[in-house]
C-alpha cells in the first residue's frame, strides 16, 4: 500500500491547532508568506510519498548489512538520500549563515513526519543531524562551526548521537568514555558506546559523532559529562575529509524493526584515542545534549505521528475493499467491513488519535519557534517553558499512539494482518522502538511530573490549562449540536487534569514514590484532555471557514468521537494518579 502525505491536514494543523497562521501574521518569520509555506509542503509530500515511500518495504525486506566495518545500505537508499539532500530537505530549518534556509522549525517537523510516513528507517539518517546542528549551532566555537555546518546542513555529512553505552541507557550519567586533554588544544577520546543510530553507512563520505565522555577527575554523574566532535574522517586543510580518525563500527544490531537504519556499537580509541574537539565547556555536556535531545524528542514523537498516519492510511482503504458479513441495513448480501460499527470504531480511533498526537507536536514546534524568534524577552521566555512542558507529552503520546494505531491497523486486517506482504505488520515493528529511544516514555513522564509542571512554581501549565478552558466556552457559543457532548466531556478531563495537576504539585511533591508511580497515567491524562481541546479548535476553525462544509463535518465528527470515547478515560486516569499510584507502591508481596 502506498503513502499520499495528507498535506491538506498537516497544513490545517500546523494553522489551526498550532497557531502557525497567527504566527506568520504577527511576522515572528520575517517576510515568510503562506504561500512559501504552502508550496513547501506540497514539494515535501510530492517527495516524501514519490521517491521514499517505496523505499520503505525495500529497506525492511533487504535491510542494512555490516561487513568488514562497513555498512551497506538496501538497494535505492544511497540514492535517494542524495537525491533528498540535493533537493535541500535537510537544511530547511538550518541557519541561513551556514547554507540553512532557516524556514520555521514548525514547517520542519511536518516534513519529518512525512519523511517518516514514507520510510521510517530512511527518516532516521537526517534526524540526529539535524539534533547535532543545532547543538554545534547553540554551542560550538566559531571555528568548528565555519568547518562542520556547512556539511552538516546541505547533509553531505551526516551526524550520530552518542550517549548509549552497556552500564548507561537511561542513566546517562553512570557513562564511563573517556576524553584525555591533548596539548593541541583537542582531546582523546575511548570506550565503547552501544545502539548507536546510523554510526556507520555508506550513504555519506564523512559521519560526525557527537560524543559524551567523561574528563579525568570530572564531578560523578551527568555533571561531570562533556561533550565532543568526533569525526569519522579528520578533515584536511582545504576542509575535505583525510585521515580516518580512531572510531570504528564493531558490528550492528539486528531488530524488530528499522530494519534499514543502522544500529552500531561503536569502539572509540582503540589505537591510542579518537581524536575529539569540545562542544560547549568541560563539563557542561549535558546542556549541550540537551538542545540536540530537545530535537530528537520531537523528531521522534514526530516518527509516532508518521507511522499512525501511514498505518491509518492503510487501514482506510483495506476496510473499504475486503468484504465480510452483513452489515445491519446494508442492500447487498456481502458488505465492506468499513460498514461494521466495531470497525468503524477501530478506524475513527486511528485517525482521531494521529490527529491529537499531531496536533500535540506541531503546537511543540511553533512554541519551539516563538521561544528562538518571539517579539520580546518576556514571550521568548514564556514560548521556551510551554516547549519545555510539551516535549514530553507529545514525545509519550505521540510515540505511544503510534504503536496503540499500527496495533489497530494490524486487527482491521484481520490475519492478513500478521501476515508480512500487506505491510501493516512492518508499521507495528517499526512503532516498537519510538516509546524506547530518546528517552524511554517512563523517564518522559518523569520528566514532565518532577522538572516540567514545577518549572517557575508551576505557572506555565496554569496559564496553559487556562488556555485549553476557553475551548469549552468556544463550542458552547457555536451551538453546533454536531459536537455532542464534545464540551462537556472536555470540561471534565479539563477538571481531572487540573486536580491531578494542583496535587502533583502539592501535596504530590512529599510524596515522590507515589509521583513517580503516577506519572505515565498523568502524561496520559494531559495528553487527551489537550488532544481533545486541539480537535475541537480544528473543528471550530472549520466551522469558521466553511459552514457546513464537509470538511468541517468531519473534523467535528472527529473532535467529538475522541472526547466521547477518548477524553472520557480522563477521569479514570486522574483516579490512578489518586489511588492507582498508591497502590503501585503497596503492592511489592506481588511482585515477590
Ligand atoms: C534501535 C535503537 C536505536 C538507538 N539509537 C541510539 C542513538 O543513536 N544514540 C544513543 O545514544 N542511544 C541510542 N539508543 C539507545 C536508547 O536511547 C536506549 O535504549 C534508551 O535510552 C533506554 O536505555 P536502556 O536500553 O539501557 O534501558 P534501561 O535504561 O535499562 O531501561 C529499562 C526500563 O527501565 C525503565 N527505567 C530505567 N531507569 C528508570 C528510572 N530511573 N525510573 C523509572 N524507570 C526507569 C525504563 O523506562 C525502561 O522501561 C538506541 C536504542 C535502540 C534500540
Amino acid at each position: 500500500m502506498t503513502y499520499r502525505a495528507p498535506v491538506a491536514d498537516i497544513k490545517f494543523a500546523l494553522d489551526h491547532s498550532a497557531g502557525l497562521e497567527s504566527a506568520l501574521r504577527e511576522g515572528i518569520f520575517g517576510d515568510l508568506t503562506d504561500d512559501v509555506v504552502e508550496a513547501v509542503l506540497a514539494e515535501a509530500g510530492r517527495f516524501a510519498s514519490e521517491a521514499i515511500a517505496p523505499l520503505n518495504a525495500v529497506g525492511d525486506r533487504h535491510g542494512s548489512h555490516f561487513k568488514d566495518g562497513a555498512v551497506v545500505t538496501p538497494p535505492g537508499w544511497k540514492e535517494t538520500y542524495r537525491a533528498w539532500t540535493q533537493a535541500g530537505w535537510n537544511g530547511l530549518a538550518s541557519p541561513t549563515q551556514w547554507g540553512g534556509q532557516g524556514l520555521p522549525t514548525a514547517v520542519n517537523a511536518a516534513c519529518i513526519e512525512m519523511w517518516n510516513s514514507a520510510a521510517m528507517a530512511f527518516g532516521l539518517a537526517s534526524f540526529l543531524t539535524m539534533a547535532g546542528i543545532d547543538a554545534l549551532s547553540a554551542h560550538g566555537s566559531e571555528d568548528l562551526k565555519r568547518r562542520y555546518l556547512p556539511k552538516l546542513i546541505s547533509g553531505e555529512w551526516t551526524g550520530t548521537m552518542q550517549l548509549t553505552e552497556p552500564q548507561a541507557g537511561s542513566d546517562v550519567g553512570a557513562l564511563r568514555t573517556r576524553a584525555e586533554r591533548a596539548a593541541d588544544g583537542s582531546y582523546r577520546i575511548s570506550g565503547q558506546k552501544i545502539f548507536i543510530t546510523y554510526g556507520e553507512h555508506d550513504l555519506t563520505d564523512n559521519i560526525i559523532h557527537f560524543v559524551l565522555a567523561r574528563l579525568p577527575n570530572a564531578p560523578a554523574g551527568t555533571k561531570g559529562l562533556s561533550l565532543f566532535l568526533v569525526p569519522k574522517f579528520l578533515l584536511k586543510a582545504d576542509g575535505s575529509p583525510g585521515e580516518r580518525n580512531d572510531v570504528r563500527a564493531q558490528s550492528i544490531e539486528h531488530k524488530l524493526g528499522i530494519h534499514a537504519s543502522p544500529t552500531c556499537t561503536m569502539i572509540l580509541g582503540d589505537k591510542g584515542g579518537a581524536i575529539g574537539f569540545l562542544i560547549g565547556e568541560e563539563n557542561r555536556g549535558m546542556a549541550c545534549m540537551f538542545t540536540m535531545m530537545n530535537h530528537a524528542r520531537l523528531a521522534v514523537a514526530l516518527q509516532g505521528v508518521a507511522i499512525a498516519e501511514r498505518a491509518t492510511q492503510q487501514a482506510m482503504a483495506y476496510a473499504r475493499e475486503r468484504k465480510q458479513g452483513h452489515a445491519v441495513g446494508a442492500a447487498e448480501s456481502s458488505s465492506p467491513i468499513i460498514a461494521h460499527p466495531d470497525v468503524k470504531r477501530m478506524l475513527l480511533t486511528m485517525r482521531a488519535l494521529t490527529r491529537a498526537a499531531r496536533a500535540i507536536c506541531y503546537t511543540t514546534a511553533v512554541a519551539l519557534d516563538r521561544a528562538a524568534h518571539g517579539a520580546d524577552t518576556a514571550m521568548r521566555h514564556a514560548a521556551h517553558e510551554r516547549a519545555a512542558l510539551l516535549t514530553p507529552v507529545a514525545k509519550a503520546f505521540a510515540t505511544d499512539i503510534g504503536i496503540e494505531v499500527a496495533s489497530l491497523g494490524i486487527q482491521v486486517h484481520g490475519g492478513m494482518g500478521y501476515i508480512e506482504e500487506t505491510g501493516a505488520a512492518q508499521h507495528y515493528r517499526d512503532a516498537r522502538i519510538a516509546a524506547i529511544y530518546e528517552g524511554t516514555n517512563g523517564i518522559q513522564a518523569i520528566d514532565l511530573v518532577t522538572r516540567k509542571l514545577p518549572l517557575s512554581g508551576g505557572a506555565p501549565v496554569k496559564a496553559y490549562m487556562g488556555e485549553l478552558r476557553h475551548t469549552v466556552e468556544a463550542i458552547n457559543v457555536v451551538n453546533e449540536p454536531a459536537f455532542g457532548w464534545t464540551s462537556v466531556r472536555l470540561e471534565e478531563a479539563l477538571d481531572s487534569l487540573e486536580r491531578a495537576t494542583q496535587w502533583l504539585l502539592g501535596r504530590g511533591q512529599n510524596d515522590p514514590d507515589t509521583v513517580l508511580a503516577g506519572a505515565t497515567p498523568y502524561l496520559r491524562l494531559f495528553a487527551v484532555a489537550a488532544g481533545s481541546a486541539m480537535l475541537a479548535e480544528e473543528a471550530l476553525a472549520a466551522l469558521r471557514i466553511e459552514r457546513n462544509g464537509a470538511d468541517a463535518a468531519a473534523r467535528v465528527a472527529i473532535a467529538r468521537f475522541f472526547a466521547e470515547n477518548v477524553a472520557v478515560a480522563a477521569s479514570g486516569l486522574e483516579r490512578i494518579v489518586f489511588e492507582g499510584a498508591e497502590s503501585v507502591n503497596n503492592a511489592d508481596a506481588a511482585l515477590a
